[in-house]
């Protein structure tokens, strides 16, 4: 098969188009062949590397991977050859207490495909058969590539984590980025306010159509200010937080007396600093999101199947072009999914 490769970590110039064997599925798999794979910062990371984090090489990135089943091992009896599916990109064991909770996130044995396993950059992909689910038809494959894992974190986030309902106000950081987008329509969906940031007059516009109802420039205003003279001066009662040290302290400011903080990354850097005062003194909870379990995958899988939500796909590469891809989600020029199309 063809696949696009890294074999050093690197700038997009590492990324090789190259032949490699077809992957070899066992019994608990099944082989998808691709027709779609969404791009997320963790392929950046990936490619670049990071401390402590060992990336078997040669690696395929991609995580959110849409496709045809090719083979299912005889036994399996929901998907067989020529289903149109969606991967779920979280794998767990299956089998311990978190797993069997639906915690698949809090699984020791947790990866994510196409970074803890070889992923969607290629015309072929081995999966757990578990991992398979049926494609909304409504949606083509560049769409079903485009929100498994921003919209799993998302709604692990909103409803699992802040449980967030109509009385709430939320503030949505970067919301032109995958998870801004797929947070403001879930807070939304579930009758919440919603503040969202945006670096210019374009995404602001993206992220009212999606339902934001006020949109502040992080980069031309005072995020804190903006959201206290939108609250009259209360504050908001969860903040969505995946930027890290540029924001962290404005965010925890912008939260009203026992707000709720969910933070899902850390884009800007991780050593951000907290003042323990607001903390117990305003009685604030901080919580850590990390992707989701299948169920709740399932259940954002039926509201696209519905059209309670909505696929933003911001740009469609083929394969090949995977390097001019990245480059487009490292400058930021995007707004909704870069999506490679296999
Ligand atoms: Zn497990």
């Amino acid at each position: 098969m063809k696949a696009v490769r890294f074999h050093e970590h690197g700038g997009p110039e590492v990324l090789r188009y190259e032949d490699v064997n077809d992957p070899e599925p066992n019994s608990d798999e099944a082989l998808v062949r691709v027709k779609a794979c969404g791009l997320n910062h963790l392929d950046l990371w990936a490619r670049n590397g990071l401390p402590n984090v060992a990336i078997q090489m040669p690696h395929i990135s991609g995580s959110d991977i849409s496709g045809v089943v090719e083979w299912v091992p005889s036994e399996e009896r929901m998907f067989s050859r020529g289903d149109e599916v969606i991967v779920n990109p979280g794998i767990g064991c299956g089998r311990c207490e978190e797993c069997l909770l639906g915690r698949d996130d809090r699984c020791r044995e947790y990866k994510i495909i196409g970074y803890g396993t070889d992923g969607g950059y290629a015309e072929l992909v081995r999966v757990r058969r578990t991992q398979l689910i049926r494609k909304p038809e409504r949606m083509s494959f560049e769409e079903a590539a485009s929100f498994p894992l921003v919209f799993e974190t998302a709604y692990h986030m909103l409803v699992t984590k802040a449980r967030v309902g109509p009385g709430d106000t939320v503030l949505v950081l970067a919301a032109n980025s995958g998870v801004g987008i797929a947070a403001v329509q879930v807070a939304k969906l579930l009758g919440a306010g919603v503040i969202a940031t945006t670096g210019d007059k374009e995404t602001a516009e993206g992220a009212r159509r999606l339902g934001a109802d006020h949109t502040i420039d992080h980069y031309k205003q005072d995020i804190l200010a903006e959201v206290k003279e939108l609250t009259g001066g209360r504050g908001v009662d969860v903040v969505i937080e995946h930027v890290g040290k540029a924001t962290w302290e404005g965010s925890l400011k912008a939260l009203a007396k026992g707000g709720r903080l969910v933070t899902c990354g850390a884009t800007t850097g991780a050593d951000a600093t907290t003042d323990l005062r607001y903390i117990y003194s305003r009685e604030l909870t901080i919580y850590g999101s990390y992707m989701a379990g299948m169920g709740e995958l399932l259940e954002v899988v039926k509201l696209f199947g519905n059209g309670k939500l909505k696929a933003v796909v911001d740009s469609v590469y083929p394969l090949q072009k995977a390097g001019e891809a990245q480059t487009r989600m490292e400058k930021s020029m995007h707004f909704g999914k870069i999506v490679l199309r296999v």
